[in-house]
């Protein structure tokens, strides 16, 4: 099944709650996302049964991957029950999904074991910086670097790997933190992924010039620890791969491998097989949509599995988006002319 860009759906992203116990400014700055903020309500969340149903139809559509985002997927009361159902499905082919979440890691310590036991494959953790000053003002809720360090070695420790390390890097913010972080992780087999800072959503107050391109992350790595650029390793990969070099300039295993996302300087839209889900059931098929395609209804209204495949079918053929190829060609006031998803709703 393909989109009006020839793009087959692959990798499913369901976010299971849109509530976060961070307030990371580039994602749900305080101002917005306070006390009064209207959230939604339990009602209007997919079950795990629900959620389970639609993930079986997109398997059987093509998704291979799925990956629990949110909001912070660990606030889900009993996650672990949503992930056990979800890695009993199986491909057309038979083959087992690639099950894995996304999380901000202050829960990891304490879930860690249980997420692995309930089938999950591997998690990826986001953390912004090594210093603790930096790290505690950008989630904006006084959280400890330590904390999230413990998740992800018990992460480690429980399996839930490889890991992979996701750091948003916003010029002004913690770009001093690029190169603590590439030495605290080579060499342990987890993946640092450096994430260009988006204009997701519209409550960020997003700027151009607060983007570090992907290639001055890259240069500044270089300088002090050498690298060399890997192939992508599936179709559709985000991320840019570079592997840490030996002293004959080749990949060097024990030393690992770090990857760029460069969603803003060097668009990957035309192999983007992304869908996603979000809490309340609505498929979106981009980041940067400004709106969903409500599943839930027909759902709760008795539709079939042959209906939901049908309408999923549907939407997917009729897509087209490729937001970052033309953001550069878009008016100034975007944010305000296309009121998009915030991340958080729609998950990372
Ligand atoms: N709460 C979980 C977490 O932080 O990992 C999962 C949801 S979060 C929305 C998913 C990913 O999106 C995180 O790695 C986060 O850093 C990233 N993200 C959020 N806002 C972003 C932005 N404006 N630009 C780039 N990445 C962003
Ligand atoms: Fe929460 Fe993740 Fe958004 Fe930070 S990036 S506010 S942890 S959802
Ligand atoms: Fe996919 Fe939209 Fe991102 Fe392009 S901008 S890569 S279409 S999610």
């Amino acid at each position: 099944m393909f989109d009006q860009r020839g793009r087959p759906l692959r990798d499913l992203r369901i976010s299971v709650t849109d509530r976060c116990n961070f307030r990371c400014n580039y994602c749900m700055p305080k101002e917005v996302f306070d006390k009064d903020y209207q959230y939604l309500p339990h009602k209007a969340l997919l079950s795990f049964e629900e959620i389970t149903r639609i993930s079986k139809v997109f398997v059987s559509q093509g998704v291979q991957k799925i990956r629990l985002t949110g909001g912070e997927p660990l606030l889900r009361k009993d996650v672990e029950g949503l992930i056990e159902q979800l890695a009993a499905l199986r491909t057309p082919d038979g083959e087992m999904l690639d099950l894995t979440l996304t999380t901000n890691g202050s829960l990891l310590a304490r879930k860690a074991q249980s997420l692995k036991a309930a089938g999950l494959q591997r998690v990826t953790v986001s953390l912004d910086g090594l210093d603790d000053a930096v790290f505690r003002s950008m989630n904006d809720v006084d959280f400890p670097v330590a904390d999230v360090l413990e998740g992800i070695e018990a992460a480690h420790a429980a399996g839930l790997g490889p890991i992979k390390i996701n750091m948003v890097v916003k010029r002004s913010t913690n770009a001093h933190e690029i190169l603590p972080m590439a030495r605290h992780f080579r060499g342990t087999g987890m993946v640092l992924r450096f994430i260009e800072y988006m204009d997701v959503g519209h409550t960020n107050g997003w700027r151009m010039n607060e983007v570090l391109p992907s290639s001055e992350v890259i240069k500044l790595i270089q300088a002090e620890l050498p690298l060399v650029p890997l192939e992508p390793s599936s179709p559709g990969e985000t991320a840019q791969r570079w592997a840490y070099a030996n002293a004959a300039g080749q990949p060097d295993p024990a030393l690992g491998e770090i990857g760029v996302i460069s969603s803003v300087t060097q668009a990957f839209c035309g192999d983007c097989n992304r869908a996603r889900l979000s809490t309340e059931g609505k498929l979106f098929l981009c980041l940067f949509a400004s709106g969903g395609h409500d599943l839930r209804t027909l759902i709760r209204s008795g539709g079939t599995d042959t209906e939901l495949a049908s309408a999923i079918g549907q939407i997917w053929q009729a897509r087209s988006d490729n937001y970052s190829e033309v953001r550069g060609a878009l008016p100034a006031d975007k944010g305000t002319v296309m009121r998009r998803v915030e991340m958080s709703y729609i998950g990372g």
